[in-house]
């Protein structure tokens, strides 16, 4: 298969914050494999610019060492690592104070596609756009990428949009959500619209409920503190697992363009119903032998901040009213999974003498561990013995047809960045579907918090608190297993 590469013009990208955790567990290893790929054109270059006073020579030692640490296979490429490191550049630079922007002005090439990543503290971004200004580093065709958490409520998120908005136009913010960038959630939309099959299926009459799952092993563990003045509903729900239902649920945009696919998005947004608080269950792990409860990991004992949250929500639009959509997600539950699926009604009537089982196709997306689509469809059990129905599931990752190209390893990060690069928004947040999403969930934080609402108790490695699973039960439904 001949790889169909969208290249990219020669570039300066900065990143503010060049030396912090993301920076060298998953930015920087991620343009390394660009760069191996042959994505960064010669002549590019990356330039760090942290507190840290080091300089281009100790930040490449910096980096050859997140890539023997955090980077794939290709970390055994000691040329390539010497030739990529080779195209990185340093310098201290203080967001609140004067060091290192007259440098910093003196090294950008202005005649080149100029980016700036804010991998900082969200508290800096207002200094790093008022300096990058003041300073001229910035011009009108520069881009700007943001990190989460965009805000903590509709306020804050209000006041970033029109810091940002004071320097640059909504046209050069790219607001990073690294779930948009994985390889199935572009594929998610490959299949919606780019198949006859699916589309026609895909409203009240057809489609049961729609579940996402968002599962994580881990616990809150060292960043317990951070964690508690945020909990699962702002850090998960309001982003990611918005995000996905927004693209599951979303009308086809006219063309797969940045403002085409927001504006659906938004609609999406704008039609989700106020949730009845009878429908949200909220909760926290508990102790595991030697294992902290959350409120430990939190340092907060009478902590009612949410780890695990599941609810239930209804879009009020033609297509969709009256189907249920079940979110969930939490930490410290039985297998890592990001998962969507898509439940059909069961078929009307069976034919087939003795088959009492409801059969139902699903269509499940997978975004991790592994990526991949799969239709549940249900077939006769081969072999004899009369008609025995089975349901197996239907592989549309396909592999086979298209070879190595299918497991592309790609991570969602490097191509965020190379769409930055592009000048593509069409992966990244806008301001106002940011403030759409946190209108939907501040009365519902605001809810459990006049209420005095508190969170329940789950075993470590189950699938969150039993109330979870009355969510559906009492419905007739079911959760999907939560499986690695
Ligand atoms: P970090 O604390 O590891 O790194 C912070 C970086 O900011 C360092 O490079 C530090 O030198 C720099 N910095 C701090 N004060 C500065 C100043 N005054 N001037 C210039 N530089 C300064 O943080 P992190 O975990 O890398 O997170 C960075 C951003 O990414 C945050 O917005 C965070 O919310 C977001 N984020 C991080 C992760 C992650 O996995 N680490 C995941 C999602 C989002």
């Amino acid at each position: 298969m001949v790889s169909r590469v969208i290249p990219v013009e020669e570039f300066d990208l900065v990143i503010f914050g060049g030396t912090g955790d993301l920076a060298r567990r998953k930015i920087l290893p991620g343009l390394y494999r660009r760069f191996l790929s042959g994505q960064m054109p010669e002549g590019s270059r990356i330039i760090g610019a942290a507190r840290a006073d080091i300089d281009s020579d100790g930040y490449r030692q910096m980096i050859r060492d997140a890539i023997a640490e955090f980077g794939g296979e290709e970390k055994s490429d000691a040329d390539g690592i010497e030739k990529f490191v080779a195209q990185l550049h340093y310098i201290p630079v203080d967001a609140k104070g004067e060091q290192g922007w007259k440098e910093l002005h003196d090294l950008i090439r202005f005649e080149l596609v100029n980016a700036f990543y804010f991998s900082v503290a969200p508290s800096l971004f207002g200094d790093l756009a008022e300096r990058l200004h003041l300073h001229k580093i910035a011009d009108s065709s520069s881009r700007v990428v943001v990190e989460k958490p965009f805000g903590r409520d509709l306020e804050t998120a209000k006041a970033l949009n029109s810091t940002l908005a004071k320097h640059f136009d909504e046209k050069q913010i790219y607001r990073i959500d690294h779930y948009l960038g994985k390889e199935t959630v572009q594929n998610l939309m490959a299949v919606r619209f780019g198949n006859m099959l699916f589309e026609p299926l895909w409203n009240n009459h057809y489609v049961d409920h729609i579940q996402i799952t968002v599962a994580e092993t881990v616990g809150v563990g060292g960043r317990g503190a951070y964690y508690d003045t945020s909990g699962a509903m702002r850090d998960m729900v309001q982003n990611h697992l918005m995000q996905l239902l927004c693209l599951i649920a979303m009308e086809a945009p006219a063309e797969f363009g940045a403002d085409a696919v927001r504006d659906e998005k938004l609609k999406v947004i704008r039609a989700l119903q106020d949730i009845d608080p009878h429908h949200i269950v909220r909760g926290q792990y508990d102790a595991d032998g030697d294992e902290p409860s959350y409120r430990e990991d939190a340092e907060n004992l009478k902590s009612h901040t949410e780890s695990f949250v599941a609810l239930r929500c209804e879009i009020a639009n033609w297509r969709w009213a009256g189907v249920p959509f079940y979110l969930r997600t939490g930490k410290k539950l039985k297998a890592r999974t990001s998962e969507i699926a898509v439940v059909f009604k069961d078929i009307g009537h069976s034919i087939f003498p003795g088959d009492e089982k409801r059969h139902r196709n699903i269509l499940s997306i997978q975004l991790q561990p592994n990526e991949g689509i799969q239709l549940q469809v249900t077939i006769k059990e081969p072999g004899p013995g009369g008609m025995r129905l089975i349901d197996v599931p239907l592989d549309m990752t396909f592999a086979e047809a298209l070879g190595p190209d299918a497991e592309d390893s790609t991570d969602a990060y490097e191509r965020l960045i190379m769409d930055v690069i592009r000048g593509n928004q069409t992966l990244f947040m806008r301001g106002d579907e940011v403030e759409a999403a946190w209108e939907w969930t501040d009365p519902i934080i605001n809810g459990w918090k006049a209420r005095n609402d508190v969170p329940k108790h789950y075993d470590a490695g189950s699938a969150g608190p039993e109330d979870a699973m009355m969510l559906m039960h009492r419905e007739g439904r079911r959760w999907r297993e939560i499986k690695g």
